[in-house]
């Protein structure tokens, strides 16, 4: 996939790393035992270590690291046994200790790897770099008052996984690719619930561009809030631009940080390498350096699930799925239990395909999840294995199909309530086909010079059965008659 910009003097190209902030699923924050429940009454999640008291100590949270290692095994990470947890100082007025408990120089995760799936149906790795867990800052509110700021710290001491990816990534797509595959893997370990609209997936993107065929990297520029699937791609896209814009025209890129604009679709300047902050990291002396027991690690790694990547692989090879239908599926734990469950003693690429195409379209149009499907895997199951019986034609299963998704009732009893078995009597259907034949002599004469005009009486007969009739013995009543 390769993404290219053509200026007036050559080509470029995209050079891209993501940095990505994932809110981890544990009930009580990273250092004190207060709960990380969204949507609660401002500061009403906020204990005396989150509020920065004085001489209040942080104890560490055991599950956030367990969550921490089990996203590092997940992203076929080295684990570091040894680690440490620093102060990043800085002033912000949500930030009430002055300073950011973060890991600097020895991180939980070092080096790892994460497949992106393109749409050719290839995958590329993209490295991930480091995975540390540091807390999260509280909340300025803006909007409630005219003239004041509030401030709401019960998102203070939350616990944040960074993942760092190296500059691997080469176009808008395959960062979106990036997202989306970290999204999928963190909500299939429990560790993440990746919802971005909520702010538990967030997205910081460093681009620089290149001339084409260049091996050096390009100054880049940091661009903070990117805080959508949609936003990631627009954020690349147009900042690689601009870059490539002042380069052709002679200019020199700024190392700096910018602020996506998504209203207005653009990048703008928030501070440039000069103001960049000197954190003065050092060692939090409140805490001990973090050392974890090969055991703890090992009962981890053995309670890890099959991961995206497995099943995909898993559902080509016990299926014969192709790569694409197979990343659809798997892309959601849920998707691929309701499709094993539709699969299991069938022919496993009609229900894909029953999945992906009725259902996920469906689904899409009543803009609903999986989770809120009104039709169990094994009433699907049930409307396949109707249409094996030839009990319900491919267009009567449809409608069936859609009755279900709409009633959420069996098949069965749609089949026996409506009447919609298919008509299989070939008595019940050559009275129709000898009136069809009847009452068109002029088409007659045409299918003579022209047998393709018997799709035309193929449909004329379903017509008249409301769509019930088998259609190839139609098509076999019509063709005895028409030609004998
Ligand atoms: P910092 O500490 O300033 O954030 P890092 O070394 O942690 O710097 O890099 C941050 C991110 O920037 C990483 O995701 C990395 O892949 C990416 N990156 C580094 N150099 C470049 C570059 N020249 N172009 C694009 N991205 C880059
Ligand atoms: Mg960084």
């Amino acid at each position: 996939m390769s993404f290219v910009i053509k200026g007036d003097t050559g080509d470029w190209e995209i050079v891209c790393g993501l940095e990505v902030h994932a809110q981890v699923i544990s009930r009580a924050k990273l250092f004190s035992g207060a709960s990380t429940a969204f949507g609660a009454e401002p500061n009403s999640q906020v204990s005396p270590v989150d509020a920065g008291m004085p001489g209040m100590l942080p104890v560490i949270n055991a599950f956030c690291i367990e969550q921490a290692v089990r996203t590092g095994l997940g992203l076929r990470a080295e684990i570091n046994r040894f680690s440490v947890f620093e102060r990043k100082n800085y002033f912000y007025p949500d930030l009430p200790n002055g300073y950011q408990i973060s890991q600097y120089q020895h991180p939980l995760v070092g080096r790892g790897e994460l497949l992106i799936d393109l749409p050719d149906g290839r995958t590329k790795a993209i490295g991930i770099t480091r995975l540390h867990l540091e807390m999260d800052a509280g909340k300025s509110l803006h909007d409630q008052l005219p003239d004041r700021t509030l401030i709401d710290l019960n998102r203070s001491g939350v616990a944040l996984m960074e993942i760092v990816s190296e500059p691997d990534i080469r176009s808008p797509e395959e960062a979106v690719a990036y997202m989306r595959k970290l999204r999928s893997i963190l909500r299939y370990l429990g560790t993440c619930d990746g919802n971005m609209e909520e702010g538990s997936l967030r997205c910081d993107a460093n681009v620089s561009v290149r001339r084409v065929g260049s091996r050096e990297f390009g100054t880049r520029c940091e661009i903070k809030n990117v805080n959508s699937m949609r936003f990631v791609a627009k954020a690349i896209e147009y900042e690689a631009r601009r870059q490539v814009e002042i380069l052709e025209a002679g200019g020199v890129i700024e190392q700096e940080t910018r602020l996506f604009d998504s209203g207005r679709g653009v990048t703008r300047s928030m501070r440039s390498k000069e103001e960049a902050h000197d954190y003065r990291y050092f060692p939090d002396p409140d805490l001990l350096p973090l050392e974890l027991e090969e055991a703890f690690v090992a009962r981890i790694r053995e309670s890890l699930p099959e991961l995206p990547d497995e099943k995909k692989e898993r559902f080509i090879r016990e299926f014969g799925l192709t790569p694409y239908d197979a990343g659809v599926l798997v892309a959601e734990r849920a998707t691929a239990d309701y499709f094993e469950e539709v699969a299991a003693g069938r022919d496993a690429k009609q229900a894909a395909n029953w999945v992906i195409t009725e259902l996920f379209g469906a689904l899409n149009r009543a803009g609903k999840g999986i989770e809120e499907c009104p039709i169990r895997p094994h009433q699907l199951g049930r409307l396949i294995d109707l249409l094996n019986e030839k009990v319900l034609s491919g267009r009567l299963a449809k409608d069936v199909f859609a009755i279900m998704f709409e009633t959420g009732e069996d098949p069965e009893r749609i089949v026996e309530e409506r009447g919609l078995r298919q008509v299989t009597d070939t008595s019940a259907i050559e009275p129709i086909v000898e009136k069809v034949i009847a009452d068109n002599p002029g088409q007659v004469e045409t299918y003579r010079k022209n047998p393709k005009v018997i799709g035309w009486f193929v449909g004329q007969v379903m017509k008249a059965t409301r769509g019930k009739a088998n259609p190839q013995m139609v098509q076999e009543l019509l063709k005895k008659r028409l030609e004998g």
